[in-house]
């Protein structure tokens, strides 16, 4: 990866990534700890257990070259040497996860949904079900509809339209989803595709994971945290009451399209939850990209196609490495968990919806940056940096009013409790 010239640029990149360390609780929040800071003291008296994995710059590093030659292009591509209009066309830039026989590819451009050839490659069998909802449905499911069967009258398209929410994602609308696919006597060879954000492409996830033990799905984002996050890399699932994402399966997609224009009708503050996560890979693990995000943020705000295009392939590529790395959640990826402790407290406590999972992440990140901060890990410039663009972004920088420390220890504790919780966090 190229490294910035300037001087102040790369002593803050360093302090920002490329030479801290990421460290991970047992209750799987990731916090950010600079190198010669002190050893952190037992944190039993706060929220969470003592560290149980730590990854330094020379572990990054190596991994980082380990994969140099294969197909993912994360670290061969250099933030600073691509402007953002380059990367807006018609032609897909395909981002590939590379997991052996499980890989796919990660398209991305304007207008892909015009495109019916990218999708229909990847469609098993000749029966498909279109899992979306209420919103989306009236947007976007007559384009997709049609992208699956131009030219290929065999495909027979079945949709079911879920509810709209947060607070829809549960077993009884799962269950709408296995109804339909009976109903429409779908077998094996058939193939899910989720049309939405990431409360649709985590339902329909985990239906194709549960259907007949394992039918193909396709996810087709809409949103820019499902553009950027859910949609990659497998985790599937829906909320439980006492806590989010309790009940889920690893399971990975045949590709994922995101067609970048589906943006143009998102709302603004979905537009600006989906950055909590952009945010997120620049400071666990992409310095320069978290440079460029402060220095375009104001761009990525106002929706400039070309920005907007870069963040996406920039946050894809570093999941996308992340995930092949590790894909079930052995150490490396539970960075990509960064503010998903608190996050998903709040989320839990103020009940599934009020606020934007991207908000909650946002006000988790800070938290969990204070706490670093606290324990010596990292010095206040990056702390107000972190507030800055979450500010910047237009993300809440502290956790809603009603969050007492007692709520925080009771939601969290739940996970705590739960063997290997941290593999639902994102
Ligand atoms: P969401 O799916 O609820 O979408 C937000 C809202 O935007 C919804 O009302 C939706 O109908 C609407 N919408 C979606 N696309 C639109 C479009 N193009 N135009 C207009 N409206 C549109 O929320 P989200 O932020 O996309 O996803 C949050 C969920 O993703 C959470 O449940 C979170 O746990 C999950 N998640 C999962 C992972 C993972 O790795 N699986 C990672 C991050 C987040």
């Amino acid at each position: 990866m190229a490294s910035s010239a300037n001087p102040f640029s790369l002593s803050l990149s360093s302090e920002l990534a490329s030479n801290s360390s990421l460290r991970c609780a047992n209750s799987s929040e990731v916090f950010l700890r600079l190198p010669n800071s002190p050893a952190p003291p037992s944190l039993r008296s706060s929220f969470v257990s003592p560290i149980k994995i730590e990854l330094n710059r020379v572990g990054v590093s190596a991994l980082k070259v380990s994969r140099i030659g294969s197909r993912i292009s994360a670290s061969s591509t250099p933030v600073m040497d691509q402007s953002p209009s380059q990367t807006s066309s018609r032609v897909p830039t395909v981002v590939e996860v590379d997991l052996g026989n499980r890989s796919y590819p990660i398209y991305i451009g304007s207008g892909l949904l015009q495109q019916p050839e990218l999708l229909q490659r990847h469609v098993h069998g000749k029966r498909v079900l279109v899992v979306t909802n209420t919103t989306i449905a009236a947007l976007y499911l007559d384009k997709v509809v049609d992208a699956l069967t131009r030219g290929n009258p065999n495909i027979s398209v079945e949709s079911v339209i879920l509810p709209d929410g947060e607070k829809y994602k549960n077993m009884d609308t799962l269950m709408k989803v296995f109804d339909k696919a009976i109903e429409s006597r779908l077998d094996r060879r058939s193939t899910f595709v989720a049309l939405g954000g990431g409360v649709i492409g985590d339902m329909c996830g985990f239906a194709a994971a549960a259907f007949l033990r394992g039918v193909n799905f396709i996810q087709i984002p809409t949103t820019v945290m499902a553009q950027v996050d859910s949609s990659v890399g497998g985790k599937t699932g829906i909320n439980h009451p006492l806590g989010k994402n309790l009940i889920g399966a690893f399971y990975q997609p045949q590709c994922v399209l995101i067609d970048t224009d589906t943006l143009n009708t998102l709302p603004d503050r979905e537009l600006a939850s989906g950055f909590a996560e952009v945010i997120k890979y620049g400071l666990i693990r992409d310095a320069e990209f978290f440079e460029w995000q402060e220095k375009n943020m104001e761009a990525l705000m106002a929706r400039d196609p070309g920005a907007l295009a870069y963040a996406i392939k920039r946050s894809c590529e570093n999941k996308a490495e992340v995930v092949s790395l590790d894909e079930k959640e052995g150490g490396l990826r539970a960075t990509l968990n960064l503010g998903h402790t608190f996050g998903h407290a709040i989320e839990t406590g103020v009940g599934y919806g009020q606020w934007f999972h991207g908000e909650a992440v946002a006000a988790g990140m800070v938290m969990a940056v204070d706490m670093s901060y606290r324990l010596g890990w990292i010095d206040d410039s990056i702390v107000k940096r972190v507030h800055n663009i979450l500010k910047q972004a237009k993300l809440p920088i502290t956790p809603p009013e009603s969050m007492t420390v007692e709520m925080f220890k009771s939601v969290m504790a739940v996970r705590e409790n739960i063997a290997n919780a941290n593999t639902f966090e994102a």
